[in-house]
Formats: C-alpha cells, sequence, structure tokens
C-alpha cells in the first residue's frame, strides 16, 4: 500500500516537474529579457523610447526594461545610483548619447558582450563615447571628425571600401528625405524575406562615419545622393560586428527630432530593429517580415500612438 501510494506521489511529482521545467523552458524560448538604455541625447529621446518599446513588446518575443540614466552634468552621486545588471538581459539596446558611463559600467557592458551579450546600436547611439576604445571597436563607426578613424561606403554590390582617416568627409548628413534602403547581405538571418530595395520613411542619411571599422559586416546601405545634400556615395545603414562572444547589431536609420518619430514608425525600421534584437540576442531569426513591408518605390509607416 505505502510504496505503490509512493510511486503514485513520485510519479506525479515527476510529472509535475516535467511540466513546469517545460513551461520555463517555452517562456525563456519566447520572451528575450531586453534593456533599453536612455536618458540622455540630442534627439528626443523621451519620444522615441516608448515607440521602439511598445514596437519590440507587440512581437511577443520580448520583455522590455528601460533603465535611464541621470541628465547631462548631473553630479557623481547621482551617477552612483546608476548600475543596470546587464547580465539580466539577453540584449541591450542603446537609445543613449550623453555623458561617458561610470567606469564600473564600461566595464560591466564590455563583460556582458563579451560574454555573448547582444547589443543594438540606433542612430545617435553610435554618437556616444569617443573617448571609450572598446565602445569604439564594438560600434565600428561613430559620428565622429574625420581625423579620427576610417571611412567605410560600400559599392553597387555591397563590398567594403575604406577611406584612410583624414581623407574624405567626417560625419555628417543632408536634409531629411526618404531613402532606399539597399540590402547586400540577403541571406543574413535578418534581412532575410526582405525586397531587396525598400524605401525607409523620412529620415537623417548619416554619412562620413568613422572609427576602426573592423570586422564590419555591412548588411545594407543607402545612396546619400548629392542633391539632398550627402556624399555621393553608398553609406552603410546597417552592420553588425562580433565581439568576444557577442554580436553588436548597428543601424543609423532612426532619428527624431520634437515629435517627428516617422523614421521610426517606419515599418523597414521596425523591422530591422526587432530581428535585429532578436538576433544579436540569440543568433537566429524568427520574426516574420510584416505584409505591410515598404517596397522600393513606396515607404510604410505603423500609424502614431493614440495620446
Ligand atoms: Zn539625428
Amino acid at each position: 500500500m505505502h510504496s505503490s501510494a509512493n510511486r503514485l506521489r513520485l510519479a506525479a511529482a515527476v510529472l509535475f516537474t516535467l511540466v513546469a521545467a517545460g513551461t520555463n523552458h517555452a517562456m525563456a524560448a519566447d520572451k528575450l529579457p531586453l534593456l533599453i538604455v536612455d536618458g540622455q541625447n540630442n534627439h528626443t529621446w523621451q519620444a522615441m523610447t516608448p515607440v521602439m518599446k511598445a514596437e519590440l513588446v507587440k512581437t511577443g518575443r520580448f520583455s522590455v526594461d528601460v533603465a535611464t540614466t541621470p541628465p547631462g552634468g548631473a553630479p557623481a552621486e547621482d551617477w552612483a545610483k546608476f548600475r543596470p545588471d546587464f547580465s539580466k538581459y539577453a540584449v541591450v539596446l542603446s537609445n543613449y548619447n550623453g555623458d561617458l558611463w561610470p567606469a564600473e559600467v564600461q566595464a560591466a557592458l564590455v563583460k556582458f558582450v563579451g560574454n555573448g551579450g547582444g547589443l543594438v546600436i540606433i542612430h545617435a547611439a553610435n554618437n556616444a563615447f569617443p573617448s571609450w576604445g572598446e565602445w569604439n571597436k564594438m560600434i565600428g563607426l561613430g559620428w565622429r571628425d574625420h581625423n579620427f578613424g576610417d571611412r567605410v561606403t560600400v559599392d553597387e554590390r555591397g563590398r567594403p571600401l575604406r577611406t584612410p582617416k583624414g581623407e574624405g568627409p567626417g560625419a555628417g548628413h543632408g536634409s531629411q528625405h526618404e531613402f532606399v534602403i539597399d540590402v547586400h547581405e540577403p541571406e543574413h538571418p535578418v534581412m532575410r524575406g526582405m525586397p531587396e530595395h525598400w524605401k525607409h520613411a523620412n529620415d537623417e542619411l548619416y554619412h562620413g562615419q568613422r572609427g576602426p571599422g573592423a570586422d564590419m559586416h555591412i548588411l545594407a546601405s543607402a545612396l546619400a545622393a548629392k542633391e539632398t545634400g550627402g556624399t555621393g556615395a553608398r553609406e552603410p545603414m546597417i552592420w553588425w560586428i562580433p565581439y568576444g562572444k557577442g554580436r553588436v547589431f548597428t543601424t543609423v536609420m532612426g532619428h527624431v527630432g520634437g515629435n517627428d518619430t516617422r523614421s521610426i514608425r517606419c515599418v523597414g525600421f521596425i523591422t530591422v530593429m526587432n530581428r535585429g534584437c532578436e538576433w544579436a540576442a540569440t543568433g537566429t531569426v524568427t520574426l516574420p517580415i510584416p505584409e505591410n513591408f515598404p517596397k522600393a518605390d513606396a515607404t510604410s509607416l505603423a500609424p502614431e500612438a493614440p495620446k
């Protein structure tokens, strides 16, 4: 009697454990913990973070937290309270361009990415931290003076062309406009299934970005037309760089000034961000290309959230 009751209890316990483990596993696979860092930017980060967070959450693939730094020029005691625990996350998205982080936070991010964490850089986040060497390696190219490092552009087939430091233009952009994104690595998980050419909504087209530019995998570019104040060259728009066991994914799309959020409501931008975050975190992409993805001659905007 006793032993058969015990066996039943044991079987029930084993079954429960298996079900619980299965559930935990499914949950872990479904939701990737993602941290957005914001708090200082020469762009309206207060308008950007909610749009990006809502789009990431809507995929069902991420659980999203936000870490907001102290404001520019804040005293050291305020910065002493800013210690985001990157190790709790699969991927960190930077919407930050401001004061250099405390050395401890820099070291924590370097360790996080080196150990396999994902890092995603949006637009002016690549303007940050010119004096932080490991950051410059991670992002490859940043908004820097032409004496800072090499410039990397691509030819029509997406092959990289390097311009040495000191030659050619430094960081800048022409007037804002809608422009075509050309995909160069259609088999990369983030780009797979996208039209080869698609029209991005009104944005700044960054050119002349500078840096070490090592191990850059340029996934897409855009022609910075001279008529709109560009360089006449194909400028990298989306790239990734391996760093230790981690992946750093950058898009320079996503300018938001005032409350004009068109660039980050572009369905192309949203898809690149969502898939870039998933890929930086896991090395694979399950999120689909939405049906309303932009076409070569037509932009596509997600509606503004109700105020
Ligand atoms: Zn901008």
